[in-house]
């Protein structure tokens, strides 16, 4: 038999996908309930964890349920069955079932909420919205010549030089190092005491900001000197492929009626709000979710359309002169991603030959109703 599965090896592949680091500031994402050591029976995935959904688990066998929102979003006082938190997470711990969640991190992430929305509205050429800013840094490190592959090598398995489609990307430029140990060092070339003029070169590439300690780390321990030189330098560009939001364009131009009747049939909102109106509409962009700061992103980028959730009376007045704004329901708009959660937890399941079974849950947990 098989040793079961550690709850650590399904985090670490989730967060390769939705790395913790793209979360927004205030977001709290991750293990929520229980222990990375454990052992992995079974799996529930839903939106959000409910009594209903802690239950269904138990009968399950799932022992670790994946979310989208975390249970946790305040900073706790008290842990008690007086809240509704308190009362889901005592019985996860008294049911020994662990809780992870994937928030805003998977709402930025490529093909997370937001591309499987704009999937599932038939977009092409999808892109992100809004770019996560200031996440991108240049590391530029000085190697001597016949160590570079290795330090190269190092440096890109622990995800650096990868941008947009590209990987193992970097720029290397000849030039002369100086140094004189002292002595108290352990030169790797030359004598301490004694100015060393060596040949080295300049690797640079770009590593985005929550892959620099494994990138740092893996340099560090592929260079051969006591001390290796490095700069690490923040940029301005944004890292284009992960960010919050969607665009893109409809195979073919919309008229009003028929886009509206097109985006509650495919998402499967009962009700649509929504101001403005656009005569033909081709280029559109989403938010799954509460995404009204996108809009002017969605204008800038030249979307007819912008879909979301929890748009409020004046931003709906806002916004009527220059785009179609569509609240299409905060739940409407995202569990679409439960389904990709469950394609990729079950693929690596399979490749790990692990029997765990992943089930999504049969209970509403949606806590909106519609009258
Ligand atoms: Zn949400």
């Amino acid at each position: 038999m098989l040793p079961a599965m550690k709850l650590s090896e399904i985090q670490h592949m989730l967060e390769e996908w939705a790395p913790p680091g793209t979360a927004w500031k205030d977001d709290n994402v991750g293990l929520q309930v229980g222990s990375q050591n454990a052992d992995i029976v079974n799996i529930l995935l839903a939106l959000d964890v409910t009594m209903d959904v802690a239950r269904e688990a138990v009968q399950k066998k799932a022992n670790l349920i994946i979310t989208h929102h975390p249970l946790f979003f305040h900073p706790l006082r008290s842990l008690t069955s007086h809240s509704r938190a308190g009362e889901i997470a005592l019985y996860l711990a008294e049911q020994k079932i662990n809780l992870f969640a994937a928030h805003t991190n998977l709402d930025s992430a490529p093909g997370g909420v937001n591309f499987v929305l704009a999937e599932l509205l038939g977009l092409k050429n999808i892109s992100v919205l809004s770019p996560l800013p200031e996440n991108l840094i240049k590391i530029a490190v000085f190697v001597p010549k016949e160590h570079l592959d290795r330090v190269a090598a190092a440096m890109h398995s622990a995800g650096g030089g990868t941008f947009t489609k590209y990987e193992e990307c970097s720029f290397r430029t000849e030039g002369v190092g100086t140094f004189r140990g002292t002595h108290e060092a352990n030169p790797f070339i030359g004598t301490k005491g004694i100015l060393e003029i060596v040949p080295e070169t300049k690797l640079e590439m770009l590593v985005p900001s929550w892959k620099l300690t494994d990138v740092v780390k893996a340099m560090r321990s592929a260079h051969p000197y006591e001390e290796a030189a490095f700069d690490i330098v923040p940029l301005k560009n944004r890292a284009m492929n992960v960010g919050l939001g969607a665009i893109g364009d409809l195979p073919a131009a919309m008229m009003h009626e028929a886009f509206l009747s097109m985006v509650k049939k495919k998402i499967e909102s009962p009700v649509l709000r929504y101001s403005g109106k656009a005569h033909r509409i081709q280029r559109v962009a989403v938010c799954g979710g509460a995404g009204s700061e996108l809009i002017n992103d969605a204008m800038q980028n030249g979307a007819g359309a912008f879909i979301t959730a929890d748009v409020k009376y004046h931003t709906f007045q806002d916004a009527e002169r220059d785009i179609l704004l569509i609240d299409a329901g905060h739940f409407e708009t995202e569990h679409h991603v439960i389904p990709a959660i469950e394609h990729r937890v079950k693929k690596f399941l399979q490749e790990s030959k692990s029997s765990s079974k992943i089930y999504i849950t049969k209970c509403n947990t949606n806590p909106v109703s519609y009258y």
